[in-house]
């Protein structure tokens, strides 16, 4: 399948109607660019795809939380997941409705949940018996309500990497289905508490539909106890973690995943909300980089690059695959290599055992790093952070300056 945001055109590379060497010339590499286009393509799709269910897409901050991309989102009727007062004050910047956050993470401050019961979020997902009683607390003093739904671990194996695996019992995120029930039961007697939902996240890059449904079956059920206890759930979220294809996975399209949900809640009258991040940014960027040297050795070549793992972090966190393209012509002949950056760690390589025909001063595209890419960068090695572009049709949006030193050396003083 090629959905990639990047095309060729008689040998020279465009991503909508900007070409590749354009953006190189003013903008210098590296670069995060994004397709507007892809965003709302996604977003769009994944609207179509439940538009006879009641339904709200809350985009997972966490995945990109540029203020452009979150307010393209809110634009287009968005709601928004956050995992941080940070990224409550980001949708906020980013003029997103608040009404329509919902706030997940096990270990909200006594700040961030002051924050989020002032901006009056639709939902708290509890992670824990003690955050309840917190947020009980922090409201009654207050004298308003929070709004929660409990964060169930369905125990479900999401068949990911183990590192953005979340729903199976031993990880640290949300309660077990005994420990949902006794939190709503406690919740029910709490003069600051409102009860609205319940709420799941099983993992990331989940590309077979089976954890979504046992996840869902694992929801209503518990639901249904609830009812008995007079306990009225008012929505079923059930997270984000919808794949996407970097190599030769092949994740459910949005129709199908509804097709295979939608079913399972019609007896339900319950509003579903969904947390998707990589499946609506993914596709939507490219890391654009240059070849700043060729290394070739006895047993390894290495193209030595501009952009490293602190730019993006998912090959030396996750083993993660990204395809890489050479933008620019080169009459190199292709060999395999190791595509490096300059950071001072082994495990410093954004692609490994890649055959690609390349010289010093070609422009290479790290594809499909829409999603946790710049969320993930640092400043590791002193390195400035990248500039992020948008590109709408024949225009290129500056959405972020690339950074300086002075950005680097911020706050800090000499003694
Ligand atoms: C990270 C995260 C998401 C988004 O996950 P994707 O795999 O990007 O869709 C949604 N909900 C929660 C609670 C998360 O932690």
């Amino acid at each position: 399948m090629n959905n990639k945001i990047i095309y060729s055109n008689n040998g020279k590379y465009f991503i909508e109607n900007i070409a590749v060497d354009e953006i190189e010339k003013k903008f210098d590499t590296p670069a995060y660019v994004y397709s507007k286009k892809s965003i709302l393509d996604s977003y769009r799709s994944f609207e179509e795809a439940f538009k006879t269910s009641n339904h709200l897409i809350c985009f997972a901050v966490k995945a990109n939380p540029n203020l452009a991309i979150l307010n393209l989102l809110a634009n287009h009727g968005a709601g928004f997941d956050i995992v941080s007062g940070g990224e409550l004050q980001r949708v906020i910047a980013a003029k997103g409705d608040p009404k329509k956050v919902v706030f997940s993470g096990i270990g909200k401050s006594s700040k961030e949940i002051e924050l989020a019961i002032h901006h009056q979020i639709l939902a708290f997902n509890i992670e824990s018996e003690p955050e309840l009683y917190r947020i009980q607390a922090i409201a009654q003093k207050m004298g308003k309500i929070a709004n929660i739904s409990v964060r169930v671990n369905p125990n479900v194996d999401a068949k990911t990497h183990p590192y953005i695996s979340t729903g199976l019992k031993d990880n640290k995120f949300g309660v077990d289905e005994q420990k949902a029930i006794e939190l709503y039961k406690i919740a029910n007697n709490m003069d600051s508490i409102a009860i609205r939902g319940i709420d799941c996240h099983i993992g990331s890059q989940i590309t077979e539909l089976s954890p979504f449904i046992d996840s869902i079956a694992k929801l209503v059920g518990i639901i249904d106890k609830l009812k008995v206890l007079g306990i009225h759930i008012a929505h079923l979220d059930i997270g984000g973690g919808i794949g996407i294809n970097y190599e030769n996975e092949k994740p459910p399209n949005f129709k199908a995943y509804a097709e295979a949900i939608l079913p399972l809640l019609e007896k339900q009258n319950l509003k579903i909300i969904f947390e998707p991040g990589r499946a609506i940014l993914g596709k939507a960027g490219v890391l654009l980089t240059k070849v700043e040297y060729v290394k070739k050795g006895s047993t390894k070549n290495f193209a030595i690059i501009d952009a490293a793992m602190n730019d993006l972090m998912r090959p030396s966190l996750y083993n993660a695959y990204h395809d890489i393209i050479n933008t620019s012509q080169s009459s190199e002949s292709s060999a395999q290599f190791d595509v490096v950056g300059p950071v001072c760690e082994t495990g410093d390589f954004i692609g490994k055992d890649r055959m690609l025909s390349l010289e010093e001063g070609n422009v290479l595209a790290v594809v499909d790093v829409g999603a946790y890419g710049m969320s993930m960068s640092s400043n590791y090695n002193s390195r400035v952070r990248p500039v992020e572009l948008l590109v709408d049709e024949n225009k290129i949006i500056e959405i972020r300056k690339r950074e300086n030193f002075n950005d680097l050396i911020r706050g800090e003083s000499i003694i």
